[in-house]
Order: structure tokens, then sequence, then C-alpha cells
């Protein structure tokens, strides 16, 4: 026989799988001879068994019966006994936590008979009605699915007819009729009565729980979060304690560490002669835990000593509910408690110290979001600010702006310079453009998974989403919320890490953090001031990057196109440059030139052209390589569709068309068009780019090559370290990669010869396309290095053009599961990641030692980094703004972290 249920006895904080976190910490406690309510678990396999077969397997009523006896007979009460009865909690809890999918039904057991047992062994009649009132509606609402605001509204209007300020104020009698309605609302709202025998109760209660898994709501919410729909909930059965027995009973939350900063102390909230949820329901103010010390020395005693006990346990913060009855504590739930990003870092250097944990430990609960949050900008923390709503957090960053209501007015606020902030009920394809001009975006409907979401999340933009208190009207150009009106115009600030919406302008500075990556401990430790928080978390951060430089493999460069670019990255930790785009520093005045080469008639007028670039393009080298003296230096020839350097085709068209109607026809103009025409595709990122390019405009690479070589000579001849490879892109064939490395050794070594000396430039090329990627084998034959460009890798893999897809359906995507996270932010390990495989195994078949990176923007997305780390690439490179997360990240690979942090 299968075991569906454990008693807390019986398990250990290890099963989460089968006893849901709640249940397995419950064990755990139970284990270390904690007060814990005797109680049991009933598993997620029983809730698997029951989904699967739409019925409760039988074997599980008996073992709830065993169960349920044995605490009766410990407890020497019994379930709906009518002098001394036993009452329980049904309480769901998952693998992962899922708030708010089910709530717990209090006070189970308790009928017409029972509660005048309840009153009898408590002596306390007021508090057995209001026992009883709290279970019918819970069950009501949890269990029947009743509309909560009807028994809302009933206790309303209870306390209105007898004029009670608060609950506390209702007098048995009043409870007692209260009692009848709601027993009355079960029955108008169900067609039965409100079940009388507990244990018919125990197992509608159950059944709830199971169901509730299945929730289009639990659902959505698992998507949204990334959780398997296949593991189903425990439910976890446990006798009642009472915090509402009186002034000497109370109830609270508490943590082992404050969860905002970090600091060590205890904090937590306590509300005396009070059941349940009453602490977070905000229905009377809590007061803070000190005050416990002086209502009751004793039990604030033996509180403080299991919350040292938990926290030497789990060897980490501990977030901890317990009740208080009659001066006996009890504790009723305990879990290593969430945290903010700078409390994460705080409490896992602080605990290093207190030997508690290893910096290896320390480093695997620090993560590199965590890290990216501390990054962004921030409102100044000592500015005064209005709040004007919330929103839920979509993308990190702080912004302030005037508030546009549409595309035309965000625009217009960019041109003006005031970038602005743009205020939409929600957003969709069509509000791109003003999504890019603005300085971030507010929606007042949508998750973190909506379009607003994605999209800013993409770009960078700060966002808050889903602030449903906001009334946009943009036909009348107001903003509301409650009595305040805002106009277009007017200036907001958004918490893009928070979802706070404030009124007004809020100043934005640079985190200390960031001011540590960028420029070092002491300027981190200076721009902190005086503030004493600011000042730990930067030694912390300090001390766990540290460490994760220390332990990583992977090495961490950065994608930098010019010197001031990789100046920035160098200071940040990078190690290198992984890919220099070459394709800017063919923009601005230099198109012309590049025209000219696109339009050469002849051979002349294309060495003279070339003529024209090389120095050009040998001084951008020399400063990038002078920036990176002595570290390696990834430059990648030109990559973009030709197009991109002529004039655009409607509005030249156009011109061209005008010139002649007046007989002006530009002889230049019009062999520009014709080559414009002549070259427009379909698809550009499909078509003439890439090594393709280099193939068929004869002299470009081999320009940029001796460019590359020149500034080498340059450099070296000054005395400098400089160490250039050459990187060619989109190859998908070897024949390509050896036409283009035989002309480049050619150039290299002429350029050598000329100076006197051999230069060694390393020449590889990405591995971008699936072609290459399955061909790694061959092309590894002609390539010193591979590259993983996954940006590229990805479109090609999904058959998707990211510019096209992610303002389009990727929100709906997301929404409706297809996508769990664009798999432009995280590689998608199963598809893209086999290639990437694939061509790391086939490289190393030819060449075993050949040394290989990638450059795509998964370079600094921290799961991507793990799996890097995994198929045994050699760096990673990513933005320079991204370089501490991808060491960070590299060094947690190193250490074995799982991805997943509280
Ligand atoms: P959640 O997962 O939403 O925190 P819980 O199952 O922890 O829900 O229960 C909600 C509230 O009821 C908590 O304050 C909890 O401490 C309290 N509670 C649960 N079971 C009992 C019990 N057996 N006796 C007293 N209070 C309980
Ligand atoms: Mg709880
Ligand atoms: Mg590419």
């Amino acid at each position: 026989m299968a075991t569906y249920v454990y008693r807390f006895a019986d398990g250990d904080k290890d099963q989460k799988d089968l006893l849901g976190g709640k249940g397995a910490n419950l064990a755990e406690m139970t284990r270390l001879g904690l007060p814990v309510p005797p109680g049991f678990t009933i598993t997620t396999e029983a809730c698997r068994a029951y989904l699967r077969d739409g019925a409760v397997p039988p074997e599980l009523r008996v073992e709830v019966t065993l169960a349920v006896r044995e605490i009766e007979d410990a407890l020497g009460r019994r379930l709906g006994d009518f002098h001394d009865p036993l009452l329980v909690s049904v309480r769901s809890g998952a693998r992962f936590s899922m708030p708010g999918m089910m709530e717990t039904v209090l006070n189970i057991g308790l009928n017409d008979a029972s509660v005048k047992g309840l009153a009898e062994f408590s002596g306390d009649e007021r508090f057995a009605w209001d026992s009883y009132r709290r279970l019918v509606q819970m069950f009501g609402k949890t269990v029947l699915h009743i509309d909560g605001d009807r028994f809302a509204d009933a206790l309303d209007g209870k306390r209105a007819q007898v004029g009670a300020a608060t609950d506390v104020d209702l007098s048995t009698q009043d409870l007692r009729e209260l009692v009848e309605t709601f027993k009355d609302i079960v029955r108008d709202e169900t067609g039965r009565d409100f079940p009388q025998h507990p244990r018919e109760q125990l197992d509608m209660a159950i059944e709830a729980v199971f169901d509730s898994w299945n929730t289009d709501r639990a659902r959505l919410y698992r998507r949204r979060e990334r959780i398997p729909h296949d593991l189903g909930t425990a439910v976890n059965v446990v006798s009642m304690v009472f915090g509402n027995l009186g002034p000497t009973s109370g109830t609270g939350v508490c943590f082992t560490r404050d969860p905002s900063t970090g600091e060590p102390g205890i904090y937590g909230d306590y509300l005396p002669n009070a059941q349940g949820e009453d602490v977070v329901a905000g229905i009377r103010n809590t007061l803070p835990l000190s005050e416990l010390e002086v209502l009751d020395r004793p039990a604030y005693t033996d509180l403080v000593q299991a919350m040292r006990r938990l926290e030497t346990h789990y060897r980490d913060l501990c977030d901890i509910e317990f009740t208080i009855e009659r001066g006996k504590l009890w504790l009723l739930q305990t879990r290593v408690g969430k945290r903010t990003a700078a409390a994460a870092f705080r409490i896992a250097t602080e605990l290093v110290d207190e030997h508690l944990i290893t910096m290896d430990e320390a480093l695997s609960r620090c993560s590199g979001e965590q890290l990216t949050s501390l990054l962004f900008p921030q409102f100044d923390p000592h500015a005064e600010t209005t709040l004007l709503t919330r929103g839920m957090a979509a993308s990190p960053g702080a912004a302030v702006g005037p508030i546009a209501f549409d595309n035309a007015q965000a625009v217009a606020a960019a041109e003006a310079g005031t970038p602005a902030i743009l205020v939409r009920k929600e957003t969709n394809p069509d509000d791109l453009q003003g999504m890019i001009a603005s300085a971030g975006v507010l929606t007042a409907r949508g998750g973190k998974t909506s379009h607003a979401a994605v999209v800013a999340r993409g770009m960078g933009r700060c966002a808050v989403v889903g602030a449903d208190a906001l009334r946009i009207d943009p036909v009348a150009g107001t903003v509301t919320v409650g009595k305040t009106v805002l106009h277009g115009g007017d200036t907001i600030a958004i918490d893009g890490s928070s979802g706070e919406v404030f009124v007004g302008d809020v100043p934005v500075t640079d985190s200390p953090v960031m001011v540590y990556v960028s420029r070092g401990l002491e300027a981190g430790l200076e721009a902190a001031g005086d503030d004493d928080e600011a000042r730990g978390l930067v030694s912390a951060v300090h001390r766990v990057m540290e460490h994760a430089d220390k332990v990583r493999r992977l090495r961490v460069r950065a994608n930098a196109d010019n010197a001031a670019d990789a100046t920035r990255a160098r200071e940040r930790g990078a190690q290198g440059v992984g890919l220099c785009r070459t394709e800017h520093q063919f923009l601005g005045d230099r198109r012309r030139l590049v025209e000219q080469l696109i339009l050469a008639g002849d051979d002349a007028e294309r060495r003279a052209a070339l003529d024209a670039l090389l120095p050009v393009q040998r001084q951008d080298f020399v400063e990038l390589l002078e920036a990176m003296d002595g570290l390696p230096t990834t430059i990648r020839l030109i990559d973009p569709p030709l197009h991109e350097f002529l004039p655009d085709l409607t509005t030249l068209a156009v011109d061209v068309a005008v010139a002649r109607e007046r007989g002006e026809a530009d002889p230049h103009d019009e062999k520009v068009l014709a080559a414009v025409e002549h070259m427009h595709e379909q698809n550009p990122m499909l078509g003439l780019r890439g090594v393709r390019l280099g193939l068929t405009l004869p002299g470009l690479f081999a320009l940029q090559v001796r460019a590359i070589a020149e500034a080498t000579v340059e450099l070296r001849r000054a005395g400098r370290d400089p160490r250039p490879e050459i990187m060619v892109p989109l190859v998908g064939s070897v024949r390509e990669l050896q036409i283009v490395r035989d002309e480049a050794e050619q150039v290299l070594r002429e350029v050598g010869d000329a100076a006197g000396t051999t230069l060694d430039v390393p020449i590889g090329c990405m591995i971008e396309l699936p072609r290459a990627a399955l061909t790694a084998h061959r092309i590894a034959e002609e390539a010193d290095f591979f590259s993983f460009g996954t940006n590229d890798l990805t479109q090609t893999t999904w058959g998707m053009s990211r510019d096209d897809v992610e303002g389009e359906f990727f929100a709906q995507y997301l929404d409706n599961g297809v996508l769990t996270i664009s798999p432009f932010e995280t590689l998608d390990a199963d598809g893209v990641g086999s290639l990437v495989r694939a061509g790391v195994e086939g490289g190393r078949a030819t060449k075993p030692a050949m040394h290989m990176g990638v450059c795509g923007e998964h370079g600094g997305d921290p799961e991507s980094i793990h799996f890097f780390d995994e198929v045994g690439l050699d760096y990673v490179s990513c933005s320079p703004f991204r370089v501490p997360v991808a060491r960070l990240e590299a060094g947690r690979a190193a250490a074995g972290a799982s991805q997943d942090t509280v």
C-alpha cells in the first residue's frame, strides 16, 4: 500500500517534493523537538493520484482516519466532541510556495454541538462562537467557493448594526447571530446546509486543496514562475492552537534577521488575541515583536530560543509563523525566508563571519539577478517623495519624465530632450515607437509577462505594469488615482524595481554598488557615504565578487566596439574583448567611403575607396587595442547587410523621381539608386551579409585585416602588447572560412614582413548558423577559435527574426505557455543549446584544445552562463554593464550553485 500520509515526526526538510515546503519544514521542526502542534501531511503523490483518477484514493481515507485517531489519542480530544473537541486546520503546501492559491481553513471540527464543547473547555463562550463564525466563513469561501464578499458584507453589517468598531467588539450574541447568517448564506448559495459532520468537513477541505492545484489562477501563476504543472500539492492537517483566547494569547510572524536589509537582529509583528491571518489581513494594527517581551517575557524568551535554533539548523535567515495560546508558544510554519537583493549579500557574508557557512555557500546564495538589481540607477534614498500608487515591478531601474499617452507625445518629449513616461492602460505592438522613445513605461493592466513588461525588459527600459488604481483617459489627457488628477506633461517617477509610482520629480543616482563595480571598493564606499547599510552592502558585494573571481573557471570578456566601451569593461573586470563589431566604424561620415566602395565601377575606383578607409580603420584598432593592452581582443570582420551603408530606398527613389520630373536628374543619385535597387533584399538578415559579403566584395575583408595588422605593428613599436584575434561572421561552410583565411594570412604576412616581424594573429569564426554547428568538426580545420553567436543562432534555429517577433506575439506566447521565457533572453538549452553542444564537441574532436567562447547576449544571462560552463566553453562575452554579473554567475557555476536562490 502506498503511503499517502506522513506524521510530522516521520518526515524531514529534504522531502519537499513529497511533503511540500510547508509540510517538510513542519516535520523538520517536529524532529528538532520544537513545539509544533501534532499533525500530518498528505503527500503530493496523493494529490497526483486524485488529479489523475478524479477521485480520492481509497487508501487515503483509511490513512487519514488512522492519523486523526493518533492525534485524538495524543491530545485526549475527539473531532466533534461535545465537551472537548479536537479542531484542525487544513493547509495547502506545494514544493514551491504559491501564495494566494488556496487559503487555509482553520477550526475544522466545529459544528452546532462542538461549539458548545469548545466554549466549555476554554471557559470562553465568545471565543467559541468567534471560532465557529470564522470556520463557516473560511469554509464557505475556500471550499464551497462562495464569494467572500457575502460574508464580509454580513460581518460589516453586523458591526454597523451594533456599533462595533472592530471584530473584537462583537459580543457572543452578535457572533451567534452571525453564524446563523453565515449558514443561511451557505444554504442560499449552495442549496445545502453547512456540513455538520467534522469528517465531512475535513474530507471536503482536503479535496478542495487538491482541486486548487488546477484552477486557472494556479496554472497562470505556475506559468509565470516557471513551476511545472505535474507536481501537485501536499495538504497539511494541523491540530489547532488558539491565539484568540484572550489577552495572554496572540499570533505573529518573525524573521531571524531583517529580510530587507539583512541586518542581524530579530524582526517581526505580533497581534494579541488574534487568530491566523489577522496579522497579515491588517484588520488591527500589529505590535513590533519587541512589545511581546514586555507583554509576556517567558513566551518571548522561548520564541527567541526557537529562532536561534532554527537559524543555526537551517544556517540561513528563517521566516517563522507562531501562535501563543495562554502563554504557551507554538510554531506553525518556518522556511528559509525570502529577502531583498541587498539582504542576500549581507546575510551571506555575515553567516560566513559567524562560521555558519563557507564562502562557496555564500556565493551560491547571491545570484546574478540580485546583483543586477543592485546595479540599476535608483531614486535618491533621501529624497522626499509623494507616492501615487503601486504596480508590479516589471523591468528594473528608476525613471522620471513627463506623462505621455501615445507615441506622438512620447516622441515629441524625447525630441524636446526630456524623454517621457509612457502611460497606457496596456501596450500592444503599435506602441513600440513610443516605448523606444520613452524613459519608462507605466501600465494599468497586465502582469509580468504582458506585452509592456516583455518588451521593456528586452529594451532595458524601466517599467511598472498592472498599477490597477490608475484611471487613464487618453482622450481627456488625464490619469486619475483617487482624488489626484494628473495631466499629460506632468512629471511622474516610476521605480521598476519596487513597482512604486511617485508624483513629481525624484532625483536619480548611481547606486553605490554600481559605483563599486565600475570604480572599485574605495569609490563604492565613498558613494555610500555615512550610510552604514549601504557601506555594509558594498563590502559584502565586494567579498562575494572576490570569491567568485577566485573560483570561477569561465573567463569573462566584454562586447565592446570602441576604446571607451573597452575601458569601461576593463574597469568592471573584463578579461578581454570577445566581440568588437566593426560595422559601427563604417557609419556616420564614413558611410560615404563605403558607398564609394560599393559603387566602384573599376579597380581604380575601388582602390581609391579602400585607400581612404584604411587609415581611419587602423586608428580605430590602435585605440581599441591600446585600451585592451595585454588582453585578447576579438575583432569581427564586417557583418551587416550592405544596404545599411546606402541611403534608404524609398527616400532616394522619391528624390530621384522628383529630380527627374524637374529635369534635374543627378547622375550620382541615379547611380546610387540603381545600386540600392539592385541590392534590395526581402530578408536582409538571411541575405548578403557576414562572410558572404567578404567573399563578394573584393578587398573589404583584406582592408580590415590590414588595418588590424598595421595597428598591431604600430603598437608593438611603441612597446605595447596588442593581442588581436580576427573573427569571421556567419560562416556556414568550411570552404568560406578557408578562402577568407588564405587571404587574411597573406595580408598578415605582407604587413609582418614589411615590418620585419611575424604577426601570429589567431583567425577564428563565429558559430551562429545551424550548419556551422553541425559541421563544426570541418570548420575547426580552418579555425583557431570558435565564438558562438547565440543571437543569430537562436534566430536561425527558431526561424524567428528577433526584431519582428519580440514586439509582436511574444507576450501571447509567454501567456499561453508556449514559451516560459524569451529564448533571446535565456538560452534555449534544449534546442539552441544542443547546437552549441554539437559545435563544441565537433570543434574539439578536430582540435582538442580549441579555445571557445560565446558572444551573444546570453553571455550575460545568469541561467545561460551555467549552461556555457557546463558545456565547457572557455569564456563568455557580454555587454560591459553585465560583466560583473557574468563574473558572479561564472563563480556560482564553479561553486556548484543551482540557479535558484530564495
Ligand atoms: P499561508 O500559506 O497562506 O501562510 P497557512 O497555512 O500558514 O497559510 O495559514 C494561515 C494562517 O493560519 C497562518 O497565520 C497560520 O499560522 C495559521 N494557522 C494555520 N494552522 C494553524 C493551526 N493549526 N493553529 C493555529 N493557527 C494556524
Ligand atoms: Mg503561512
Ligand atoms: Mg551574428
